[in-house]
Protein backbone atom coordinates (compact mmCIF):
# COMPACT_ATOMS: atom_id res chain seq x y z
CA UNK A 1 0.00 0.00 0.00
CA UNK A 2 1.27 2.99 -1.05
CA UNK A 3 1.05 5.99 2.03
CA UNK A 4 1.07 9.23 1.87
CA UNK A 5 0.40 9.85 5.53
CA UNK A 6 1.87 13.17 6.41
CA UNK A 7 3.45 14.12 3.31
CA UNK A 8 2.88 17.73 2.89
CA UNK A 9 1.95 18.57 -0.89
CA UNK A 10 0.98 21.87 -2.75
CA UNK A 11 -1.19 21.83 -5.79
CA UNK A 12 -1.29 24.65 -7.67
CA UNK A 13 -4.92 25.15 -9.60
CA UNK A 14 -6.56 22.65 -7.56
CA UNK A 15 -10.06 24.80 -7.28
CA UNK A 16 -10.86 22.43 -10.17
CA UNK A 17 -10.36 20.23 -13.02
CA UNK A 18 -7.36 17.81 -12.50
CA UNK A 19 -5.85 19.67 -9.53
CA UNK A 20 -9.42 18.96 -7.29
CA UNK A 21 -8.92 15.21 -8.30
CA UNK A 22 -5.58 15.29 -7.29
CA UNK A 23 -6.16 16.99 -3.61
CA UNK A 24 -8.77 14.52 -2.66
CA UNK A 25 -7.00 11.57 -3.99
CA UNK A 26 -3.79 12.76 -1.72
CA UNK A 27 -5.99 13.60 1.66
CA UNK A 28 -7.43 10.16 1.17
CA UNK A 29 -3.82 8.87 1.94
CA UNK A 30 -3.42 10.98 4.72
CA UNK A 31 -1.34 13.57 2.60
CA UNK A 32 -1.72 17.64 3.85
CA UNK A 33 -2.44 19.67 0.96
CA UNK A 34 -2.37 23.05 -0.18
CA UNK A 35 -5.50 23.86 -2.14
CA UNK A 36 -3.95 26.41 -4.12
CA UNK A 37 -6.34 28.51 -6.60
CA UNK A 38 -6.98 32.04 -7.84
CA UNK A 39 -10.30 30.97 -8.58
CA UNK A 40 -9.94 32.81 -12.15
CA UNK A 41 -11.72 32.24 -15.72
CA UNK A 42 -10.19 29.88 -18.26
CA UNK A 43 -7.96 32.36 -19.64
CA UNK A 44 -7.25 33.79 -16.35
CA UNK A 45 -9.32 36.54 -15.91
CA UNK A 46 -11.04 37.35 -12.74
CA UNK A 47 -10.49 35.37 -9.04
CA UNK A 48 -12.58 33.77 -6.09
CA UNK A 49 -11.65 31.87 -3.35
CA UNK A 50 -15.02 29.50 -3.75
CA UNK A 51 -12.77 27.15 -5.75
CA UNK A 52 -10.36 26.33 -2.93
CA UNK A 53 -12.83 26.82 -0.40
CA UNK A 54 -15.04 24.02 -1.51
CA UNK A 55 -12.40 21.55 -2.30
CA UNK A 56 -10.64 22.21 1.20
CA UNK A 57 -14.34 21.35 2.65
CA UNK A 58 -14.92 18.70 0.97
CA UNK A 59 -11.40 17.48 2.29
CA UNK A 60 -12.51 18.14 5.74
CA UNK A 61 -15.89 16.63 5.61
CA UNK A 62 -13.87 13.35 4.57
CA UNK A 63 -11.88 13.84 7.53
CA UNK A 64 -8.22 14.64 5.57
CA UNK A 65 -6.38 17.83 6.28
CA UNK A 66 -6.30 20.53 3.34
CA UNK A 67 -5.49 24.29 3.99
CA UNK A 68 -6.37 26.59 0.88
CA UNK A 69 -4.44 29.39 -0.53
CA UNK A 70 -5.72 31.86 -3.26
CA UNK A 71 -2.57 33.35 -4.13
CA UNK A 72 -1.76 33.67 -7.54
CA UNK A 73 1.21 31.82 -8.54
CA UNK A 74 3.00 34.07 -10.68
CA UNK A 75 2.61 37.62 -8.59
CA UNK A 76 2.75 35.53 -4.93
CA UNK A 77 4.24 32.11 -4.79
CA UNK A 78 5.59 33.10 -1.92
CA UNK A 79 2.56 33.19 -0.39
CA UNK A 80 1.56 29.60 -1.52
CA UNK A 81 4.96 28.15 0.27
CA UNK A 82 4.13 30.44 3.75
CA UNK A 83 0.68 28.72 3.41
CA UNK A 84 2.62 25.27 3.92
CA UNK A 85 4.68 26.19 6.31
CA UNK A 86 2.48 28.15 8.58
CA UNK A 87 -0.04 24.87 8.92
CA UNK A 88 2.31 22.42 8.29
CA UNK A 89 5.85 23.42 8.77
CA UNK A 90 7.53 21.96 5.63
CA UNK A 91 6.53 20.58 2.19
CA UNK A 92 7.55 17.26 0.61
CA UNK A 93 5.55 17.02 -2.78
CA UNK A 94 5.15 19.76 -5.48
CA UNK A 95 2.63 19.16 -7.92
CA UNK A 96 2.94 22.13 -10.72
CA UNK A 97 -0.56 21.84 -11.94
CA UNK A 98 -1.78 25.48 -12.60
CA UNK A 99 -2.63 26.41 -16.31
CA UNK A 100 -4.82 28.68 -18.19
CA UNK A 101 -5.15 28.42 -21.97
CA UNK A 102 -4.92 32.08 -24.42
CA UNK A 103 -5.33 30.03 -27.86
CA UNK A 104 -5.20 31.97 -31.04
CA UNK A 105 -3.77 30.69 -34.65
CA UNK A 106 -0.33 32.02 -35.02
CA UNK A 107 -1.50 35.00 -37.28
CA UNK A 108 -3.43 36.35 -35.01
CA UNK A 109 -1.49 35.48 -31.69
CA UNK A 110 -0.38 38.65 -29.81
CA UNK A 111 2.76 38.83 -27.68
CA UNK A 112 0.73 39.20 -24.15
CA UNK A 113 -1.36 36.23 -25.28
CA UNK A 114 1.76 34.46 -25.85
CA UNK A 115 3.67 35.83 -22.47
CA UNK A 116 0.52 35.58 -20.34
CA UNK A 117 0.29 31.81 -20.75
CA UNK A 118 3.92 31.35 -20.36
CA UNK A 119 3.91 33.35 -17.75
CA UNK A 120 1.36 30.93 -15.68
CA UNK A 121 2.96 27.51 -16.49
CA UNK A 122 6.45 28.43 -17.17
CA UNK A 123 7.49 31.47 -14.62
CA UNK A 124 4.70 29.60 -11.99
CA UNK A 125 6.06 26.89 -12.25
CA UNK A 126 9.62 28.28 -11.99
CA UNK A 127 9.26 30.13 -8.86
CA UNK A 128 7.57 27.90 -7.18
CA UNK A 129 9.92 24.87 -7.22
CA UNK A 130 12.97 27.07 -6.81
CA UNK A 131 11.21 28.67 -3.37
CA UNK A 132 10.91 24.41 -1.93
CA UNK A 133 13.72 23.44 -3.73
CA UNK A 134 16.19 24.40 -1.01
CA UNK A 135 13.54 22.80 1.45
CA UNK A 136 13.71 19.61 -0.52
CA UNK A 137 17.26 20.20 -0.78
CA UNK A 138 17.65 20.56 3.28
CA UNK A 139 15.33 17.57 4.05
CA UNK A 140 16.72 15.33 1.60
CA UNK A 141 13.29 14.44 -0.34
CA UNK A 142 11.37 16.13 -3.14
CA UNK A 143 8.64 15.16 -5.72
CA UNK A 144 7.83 17.68 -8.48
CA UNK A 145 5.64 17.25 -10.91
CA UNK A 146 5.57 19.08 -13.62
CA UNK A 147 2.39 19.07 -15.92
CA UNK A 148 3.31 19.25 -19.93
CA UNK A 149 1.00 18.41 -22.98
CA UNK A 150 0.64 16.70 -26.37
CA UNK A 151 0.61 20.07 -27.20
CA UNK A 152 3.99 20.42 -26.01
CA UNK A 153 5.46 17.54 -27.40
CA UNK A 154 3.48 17.35 -30.55
CA UNK A 155 2.13 20.90 -31.43
CA UNK A 156 -1.54 21.55 -31.78
CA UNK A 157 -3.24 24.48 -33.82
CA UNK A 158 -3.40 27.92 -31.94
CA UNK A 159 -1.36 26.66 -28.68
CA UNK A 160 1.84 28.22 -30.03
CA UNK A 161 1.84 30.35 -26.45
CA UNK A 162 0.66 26.61 -24.83
CA UNK A 163 2.65 24.65 -26.49
CA UNK A 164 5.82 26.92 -25.73
CA UNK A 165 5.26 26.85 -22.14
CA UNK A 166 4.09 23.14 -22.08
CA UNK A 167 7.81 21.23 -23.53
CA UNK A 168 9.63 24.22 -21.87
CA UNK A 169 8.44 22.82 -18.70
CA UNK A 170 9.87 18.71 -20.33
CA UNK A 171 13.27 20.91 -20.44
CA UNK A 172 12.88 22.09 -16.87
CA UNK A 173 11.65 18.75 -15.12
CA UNK A 174 14.83 17.16 -16.87
CA UNK A 175 17.52 19.00 -15.89
CA UNK A 176 15.93 18.98 -12.61
CA UNK A 177 15.73 15.27 -12.65
CA UNK A 178 19.45 15.79 -13.00
CA UNK A 179 20.02 18.68 -10.52
CA UNK A 180 18.02 16.89 -7.58
CA UNK A 181 18.90 12.97 -8.18
CA UNK A 182 21.77 13.07 -5.50
CA UNK A 183 18.96 14.74 -2.73
CA UNK A 184 16.58 11.99 -3.76
CA UNK A 185 14.62 14.99 -4.91
CA UNK A 186 12.46 13.16 -8.03
CA UNK A 187 11.04 15.24 -11.03
CA UNK A 188 8.71 13.55 -13.40
CA UNK A 189 6.53 15.06 -16.52
CA UNK A 190 2.74 14.27 -17.22
CA UNK A 191 1.64 14.63 -20.39
CA UNK A 192 -2.15 14.01 -20.38
CA UNK A 193 -5.55 14.37 -21.54
CA UNK A 194 -8.47 14.70 -19.31
CA UNK A 195 -11.76 16.01 -19.25
CA UNK A 196 -11.74 19.37 -17.60
CA UNK A 197 -13.01 22.86 -18.69
CA UNK A 198 -9.41 23.20 -21.03
CA UNK A 199 -11.17 20.08 -23.23
CA UNK A 200 -15.05 19.99 -22.79
CA UNK A 201 -15.79 22.65 -25.52
CA UNK A 202 -12.83 20.92 -28.04
CA UNK A 203 -13.67 17.02 -27.87
CA UNK A 204 -16.88 15.25 -28.24
CA UNK A 205 -18.87 13.85 -25.68
CA UNK A 206 -18.03 10.01 -25.99
CA UNK A 207 -14.70 10.59 -25.92
CA UNK A 208 -15.05 12.89 -23.04
CA UNK A 209 -16.59 9.95 -21.26
CA UNK A 210 -13.46 7.68 -21.05
CA UNK A 211 -11.27 10.97 -20.17
CA UNK A 212 -12.06 11.34 -16.58
CA UNK A 213 -9.26 12.86 -14.45
CA UNK A 214 -9.52 10.53 -11.85
CA UNK A 215 -7.66 8.19 -14.54
CA UNK A 216 -4.79 10.60 -14.22
CA UNK A 217 -4.21 10.88 -10.38
CA UNK A 218 -3.01 7.38 -9.27
CA UNK A 219 -0.19 8.20 -11.64
CA UNK A 220 0.82 10.77 -9.71
CA UNK A 221 0.28 10.12 -6.63
CA UNK A 222 2.62 7.02 -7.08
CA UNK A 223 5.27 9.82 -8.89
CA UNK A 224 4.86 11.36 -5.66
CA UNK A 225 5.50 8.76 -3.19
CA UNK A 226 8.40 7.18 -1.49
CA UNK A 227 7.93 4.43 -3.48
CA UNK A 228 8.65 5.92 -6.88
CA UNK A 229 11.55 4.55 -8.51
CA UNK A 230 11.51 7.47 -11.89
CA UNK A 231 13.06 10.58 -12.07
CA UNK A 232 13.15 12.70 -15.42
CA UNK A 233 10.77 10.59 -16.89
CA UNK A 234 7.74 11.99 -18.99
CA UNK A 235 4.77 10.00 -18.91
CA UNK A 236 1.94 10.14 -21.17
CA UNK A 237 -1.26 9.19 -19.18
CA UNK A 238 -4.87 9.37 -20.45
CA UNK A 239 -8.36 7.17 -20.31
CA UNK A 240 -6.43 4.28 -18.48
CA UNK A 241 -3.28 4.50 -20.88
CA UNK A 242 0.04 5.18 -18.85
CA UNK A 243 3.25 4.84 -21.18
CA UNK A 244 6.28 6.39 -21.51
CA UNK A 245 8.03 8.56 -24.21
CA UNK A 246 11.05 8.97 -24.88
CA UNK A 247 13.06 11.20 -27.79
CA UNK A 248 14.34 8.78 -30.44
CA UNK A 249 16.89 9.13 -32.94
CA UNK A 250 16.73 7.86 -36.42
CA UNK A 251 18.89 5.14 -37.88
CA UNK A 252 21.30 9.03 -39.17
CA UNK A 253 23.69 9.90 -42.05
CA UNK A 254 26.93 9.41 -40.67
CA UNK A 255 30.00 11.36 -42.57
CA UNK A 256 33.19 11.46 -42.12
CA UNK A 257 33.70 15.04 -44.30
CA UNK A 258 36.89 17.73 -43.37
CA UNK A 259 35.12 20.96 -42.83
CA UNK A 260 34.99 22.03 -46.17
CA UNK A 261 33.77 19.10 -47.75
CA UNK A 262 30.77 19.36 -45.76
CA UNK A 263 28.12 20.80 -48.01
CA UNK A 264 24.46 21.24 -48.57
CA UNK A 265 24.52 18.58 -51.39
CA UNK A 266 25.81 16.19 -50.04
CA UNK A 267 23.15 16.04 -47.36
CA UNK A 268 20.55 16.52 -50.26
CA UNK A 269 22.46 13.30 -52.11
CA UNK A 270 21.99 11.36 -48.88
CA UNK A 271 18.93 13.26 -47.37
CA UNK A 272 16.64 9.89 -47.61
CA UNK A 273 19.01 8.05 -44.76
CA UNK A 274 18.42 10.97 -42.11
CA UNK A 275 14.83 10.11 -42.26
CA UNK A 276 15.30 5.93 -41.59
CA UNK A 277 13.83 5.24 -38.41
CA UNK A 278 14.40 0.97 -39.25
CA UNK A 279 17.60 0.84 -39.46
CA UNK A 280 19.79 -1.11 -36.28
CA UNK A 281 21.42 2.84 -35.26
CA UNK A 282 17.56 4.07 -34.38
CA UNK A 283 18.10 5.14 -30.88
CA UNK A 284 16.71 7.04 -27.69
CA UNK A 285 19.33 9.52 -26.73
CA UNK A 286 20.41 10.78 -23.64
CA UNK A 287 22.40 13.45 -23.49
CA UNK A 288 25.81 13.90 -23.59
CA UNK A 289 27.47 10.42 -23.46
CA UNK A 290 25.61 9.19 -26.94
CA UNK A 291 27.91 11.57 -28.90
CA UNK A 292 30.52 9.37 -27.96
CA UNK A 293 29.16 6.86 -30.16
CA UNK A 294 28.59 9.12 -32.84
CA UNK A 295 31.87 10.13 -33.08
CA UNK A 296 33.45 6.72 -32.63
CA UNK A 297 31.01 5.49 -35.73
CA UNK A 298 31.94 8.86 -37.91
CA UNK A 299 35.85 8.34 -37.27
CA UNK A 300 36.02 4.95 -38.50
CA UNK A 301 34.07 5.58 -42.34
CA UNK A 302 36.15 6.64 -44.91
CA UNK A 303 36.53 10.03 -45.66
CA UNK A 304 34.24 11.90 -48.09
CA UNK A 305 34.98 13.19 -51.54
P1 LIG B 1 -8.57 23.77 -15.20
O1 LIG B 1 -8.77 25.08 -15.88
O2 LIG B 1 -9.77 23.07 -14.68
O3 LIG B 1 -7.54 23.91 -14.00
C1 LIG B 1 -6.53 24.84 -13.94
C2 LIG B 1 -6.62 25.56 -12.61
O4 LIG B 1 -5.51 26.44 -12.48
C3 LIG B 1 -7.88 26.43 -12.50
O5 LIG B 1 -8.63 26.04 -11.37
C4 LIG B 1 -7.35 27.85 -12.38
O6 LIG B 1 -8.12 28.71 -11.58
C5 LIG B 1 -5.96 27.61 -11.82
N1 LIG B 1 -5.05 28.72 -12.11
C6 LIG B 1 -4.85 29.31 -13.31
N2 LIG B 1 -3.94 30.29 -13.20
C7 LIG B 1 -3.54 30.31 -11.90
C8 LIG B 1 -2.61 31.10 -11.17
N3 LIG B 1 -1.91 32.06 -11.77
N4 LIG B 1 -2.45 30.87 -9.86
C9 LIG B 1 -3.17 29.88 -9.25
N5 LIG B 1 -4.07 29.11 -9.89
C10 LIG B 1 -4.25 29.32 -11.20
O7 LIG B 1 -7.81 22.83 -16.25
P2 LIG B 1 -7.22 21.36 -16.10
O8 LIG B 1 -7.56 20.64 -17.35
O9 LIG B 1 -7.56 20.76 -14.81
O10 LIG B 1 -5.66 21.66 -16.19
C11 LIG B 1 -4.71 21.29 -15.21
C12 LIG B 1 -3.35 21.23 -15.85
O11 LIG B 1 -3.30 20.15 -16.79
C13 LIG B 1 -2.96 22.48 -16.65
O12 LIG B 1 -1.59 22.75 -16.48
C14 LIG B 1 -3.23 22.07 -18.07
O13 LIG B 1 -2.49 22.82 -19.00
C15 LIG B 1 -2.80 20.62 -18.02
N6 LIG B 1 -3.32 19.80 -19.10
C16 LIG B 1 -4.64 19.51 -19.17
C17 LIG B 1 -5.09 18.70 -20.20
C18 LIG B 1 -6.51 18.27 -20.28
O14 LIG B 1 -6.79 17.43 -21.15
N7 LIG B 1 -7.40 18.76 -19.44
C19 LIG B 1 -4.20 18.24 -21.18
C20 LIG B 1 -2.85 18.55 -21.07
C21 LIG B 1 -2.43 19.32 -20.02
Amino acid sequence: MISLNDKVVIITGAGGGLGKVYALEFAKRGAKVIVNDLGGSLNGSGNSNKAADLVVNEIIKNGGKAVANYDNLVTNPEGILKTALDNYGTVDILINNAGILKDSSFKNMNENQFIDVLNVHLNGAFKLTKLCWSIFKEKKFGRIIMTASPAGLYGNFGQTNYSCAKLALVGFGETLAKEGYKYNIKTNIISLLAKSRMTEKVLPSHILDKLSPEKIAPLVLFLSSNECPSNGSIYEVAAGLFAQIKWQRSNGLYLNPSDDNLTPELILENFNQIFNFNGKGTDYPIMLKDYNKVWEITSKLPKVK
